[in-house]
């Protein structure tokens, strides 16, 4: 798998720069200023015609489909991991994917002042995954009872045809003929209004607080504050706080502060009021304590990505621990591992994760379709592991993770 890459200029300097596709923090290297990417909805990519300045120009979409995707069948949960894109407008004769495209071509960010007509999208991304998922379950041995996709928060690359006779169209990249395609249908799914969703905006990465530096990564959907201990997300409207809880090590050496979203929701279709009753359902060999009655039950998701097997372990995991005290956000002298997964991304995972936890399975799996899990509340929780050699090791639980899963989670 490799990561596709984005041409771009610096938005204060002008110098070229080429950020990768999970980029949010950009430092220029030229006047080394440090700005923070925002979009106001799916991140819009284009791969660059030969003639941009063509009148004829149709931009054709496509979902990245980028992520982890669990799917139940009998009792059994198969994890895998999914790296393509689908075409998101139902016109026949356009390639159903990119290919490989992308990776050999850089992409550039859409922009309003972009001439030539955009195609509306009609296939939610998610929908689009199943389908391609039930295709190749149906080549294969059969069906799927439910699944779920948690990938990127949402991106689309649009790929440019030219019209060069009635009816007639051709790549605008290679000049590669294609088969014949309505005009009349192309015009019809134009979108009308302009992307006034592709505005991108730069926003320093100063805290809005106290105007320290943030500090992150440059993958990080979130930057934290080591001056006045606040943690802030991107948006158009410049940054906005996310509430967010530091647990303070034991031993403050060699640690590193794990990110999971604390999920707080309301499930139809399956009795979990409580933390009592979380316990129950689950099974777990715990007494139960009557204050866990009142207790709410949450859900500890990792907020950043990894091979979906040790996402759910880590969920099923930290669930199960789930402290109830509420510590401050005091980011001190740790080590943070960057957020790269958002809150409504994590929680897409909950019914797999219900699906791991409650026992018998028999009487879990038949539910899961029919499940509604509303999102309620989520606040970012960062929890101390220990480094120790090749791994972090959680200090509960002994749970160890290869720090190469880590790693390799970055790419995902
Ligand atoms: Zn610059
Ligand atoms: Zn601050």
């Amino acid at each position: 798998m490799t990561g596709w890459r984005v041409d771009h200029q610096c938005p204060q300097c002008g110098a070229p720069v080429t950020l990768a596709e999970s980029d949010r923090l950009f430092i220029c290297p030229y006047c080394r200023v440090r700005l923070y990417l925002a979009t106001p909805g799916a991140c819009r990519y284009y791969l660059p015609p030969a003639d941009r300045d063509d009148d004829e120009l149709f931009y054709v979409p496509y979902w990245r489909a980028k992520g982890m995707l669990f799917s139940c069948r009998g009792h059994q949960i198969a994890k895998r991991l999914l790296d393509t894109s689908i075409r998101a407008v139902e016109i026949q004769g356009f390639s159903k994917s990119l290919g490989f495209r992308p990776q050999s071509l850089p992409l550039r960010f859409v922009t309003p002042e972009i001439s030539g007509s955009f195609l509306t999208v009609e296939t939610p991304l998610k929908t689009s995954v199943e389908d391609l998922h039930r295709r190749r379950l149906a080549a294969g041995s059969g069906e799927m009872d439910f699944s779920a996709f948690i990938g990127e928060e949402c991106s689309l690359i649009y790929a440019p045809v030219k019209r060069v006779g009635e009816n007639r169209f051709q790549d605008a990249i290679d000049s590669k003929k294609l088969p014949e395609i309505s005009a009349a249908i192309l015009d019809h799914r134009r979108q009308k209004e302009p992307l006034a969703d592709s505005a991108l905006s730069f926003v320093p990465a100063l805290c809005p607080a106290c105007g320290w530096d943030l500090i992150g990564e440059r993958d990080s959907l979130v930057l934290l504050c080591d001056n006045c201990h606040t943690a802030w997300k991107a948006s158009v409207a410049g940054l906005q706080p996310v509430l967010a809880s530091v647990f303070p090590p034991e031993d403050k050496q060699d640690i590193l502060q794990i990110p999971f979203w604390r999920l707080q929701v309301q499930i139809d279709g399956l009795e979990i009021n409580s933390y009592a009753d979380l316990v129950r359902q689950a099974n777990l060999p715990k007494m139960i304590d009557p204050a866990w009655n009142e207790r709410p039950a949450s859900f500890w998701v990792p907020a950043f990505k990894i091979q979906p097997r040790l996402f759910l372990r880590l969920a099923k995991n930290m669930t199960i621990i789930q402290p109830s005290e509420e510590p401050e956000c005091h980011v001190d002298a740790s080590s943070f591992y960057p957020v790269t997964m958002t809150a409504n991304e994590a929680s897409e995972s909950l019914a797999v994760l219900l699906a791991t936890m409650i026992m018998p399975r028999q009487r879990i799996f038949p539910l899961l379709p029919h499940l509604h899990i509303t999102l309620h509340d989520a606040r970012l929780m960062f929890w101390p592991f220990k480094l120790q050699g090749p791994d972090i090791i959680e200090p509960h639980s002994g749970m160890a993770l290869n720090r190469n899963a880590l790693r390799w989670g970055r790419s995902i």
